[in-house]
């Protein structure tokens, strides 16, 4: 399990390099939102990450996220992200346990959570295959208006933003345009959110416009194959 002293070194290093992307784009730091990907880290790697001061946890799979909700209760201000795709059955955690979700692809879901969820709206993002392959996760380009007008009356959500993850390549510049065509669409449909960029590119995601970037290997170092 990764040290406090290490995590805080860890995060010092991303808040640096988003910093330096934020001042190579013109923008300001408080325009992007760290999200720390805490999937299959125990609990009590979130409570040191809580030390260091991280508020934003983003987690893949619903009863993880539930259960981690429960084991941290007593820490005030955590703001829970779930980033994954969710099964309806499933769906019940998020709308009870998360702040944002940024990987909305599926009507169902929508309207699931729509009417499991009560309190305050749950923010969407709506997940987008951006680059474009049939094997990936996500809406296609064309019919994400479509998509966002038949989701946003559904009570209890609120459609702030798209979210990406681009396949994985060796250069994280692959990720660019991907990132750009997102930013376009989002503009054109007066989305303010983006959620792009994991470890290997959320450089080029803050300088295409990410106002959530979703980092996980760079702050915790490697995950383990299975949560405890
Ligand atoms: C796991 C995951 C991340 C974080 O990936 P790292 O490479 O560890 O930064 C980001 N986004 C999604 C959707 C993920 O599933």
């Amino acid at each position: 399990m990764i040290e406090t002293a290490q995590l805080e070194k860890n995060l010092e290093a991303v808040e640096g390099r988003i910093a330096r992307a934020c001042s190579r784009a013109g923008r300001k730091e408080h325009e992007v939102q760290l999200v720390a990907v805490s999937k299959l880290h125990p609990p009590e790697v979130l409570r040191r990450a809580y030390d260091c001061g991280i508020r934003h946890f983003g987690e893949n799979y619903a009863q993880e996220l539930r259960d981690k909700q429960v084991a941290l209760a007593d820490l005030p201000g955590i703001r829970w992200h779930a980033i994954g795709p969710v099964q309806t059955r499933n769906a019940k955690y998020l709308a009870r346990a998360a702040h944002v979700f940024h990987a909305l692809e599926k009507v169902e879901i929508a309207e699931e959570l729509s009417k499991k969820r009560t309190g305050e709206p749950l923010d969407c993002l709506v997940e987008v295959n951006a680059a474009r392959e049939a094997t990936k996760a996500g809406i296609e380009h064309g019919e994400v208006a479509a998509f966002v007008d038949r989701i946003r009356s559904l009570p209890g959500l609120r459609v702030t933003g798209l979210m990406t993850m681009p396949p994985l390549h060796a250069d994280p510049e692959t990720s660019r345009l991907p990132f750009r065509a997102l930013h376009a669409l989002a503009q054109r449909l007066g989305l303010k959110e983006l959620s792009m960029g994991s470890t290997h590119d959320f450089e080029v995601a803050i300088e295409e416009g990410a106002t959530l970037v979703r980092v996980g290997t760079a702050l915790f170092g490697t995950r383990p194959a299975t949560f405890p």
